[in-house]
């Protein structure tokens, strides 16, 4: 394999809510790039991790339901979420901001097709807004890793 092979890509991810103002997590995760064996068992745990992965449609992209590094991430919000108080308010919610980065050529990527279903389901299971810091591209299709 050669380094033009591997598109990877990161994934930074913020939480932060309201109900505990000094109180704030951030993590990052990265494109499941690998030798396939490799890769493979990283989808299965990912899909472990984040069940909602499971339910998530190929949407004709070339890349695996779990390879973004939002798979990789968002597993972890639910996790995250517990670590903030419970308020009797929605205006307490926790709030997530993620922005990925292609690490080869440095430019930005909104969610993709599968990470946007993604956000849709946990949009349904957490009380958060989830928040991508990307700029709105145009003209050309988002390109994920392989
Ligand atoms: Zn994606």
């Amino acid at each position: 394999m050669t380094q033009a092979t591997y598109h990877t890509k990161i994934n930074l991810l913020v939480c932060l809510s309201s109900a505990s103002p000094n109180k704030s997590f951030a993590l990052v995760g990265f494109s499941a790039s690998a030798h396939p064996g490799i890769k493979e068992y990283v989808l299965e745990q990912r899909k472990q991790h984040l069940r909602l992965l499971e339910g998530l449609d190929v949407h004709d992209l070339r890349w695996a339901v779990g390879n973004c590094a939002e798979a990789e991430t968002f597993a972890h919000m639910e996790s995250i979420r517990r670590q903030f108080p419970r308020t009797l308010t929605d205006l307490d919610n926790m709030v997530a901001i993620t922005l990925t980065l292609d690490l080869k050529d440095q430019t930005t990527h909104g969610p993709c097709e599968q990470c946007s279903q993604l956000i849709y389901k946990l949009r349904l299971q957490l009380p958060c807004a989830i928040f991508s810091l990307a700029p709105l591209k145009t003209g050309h299709m988002e390109e994920y890793s392989l």
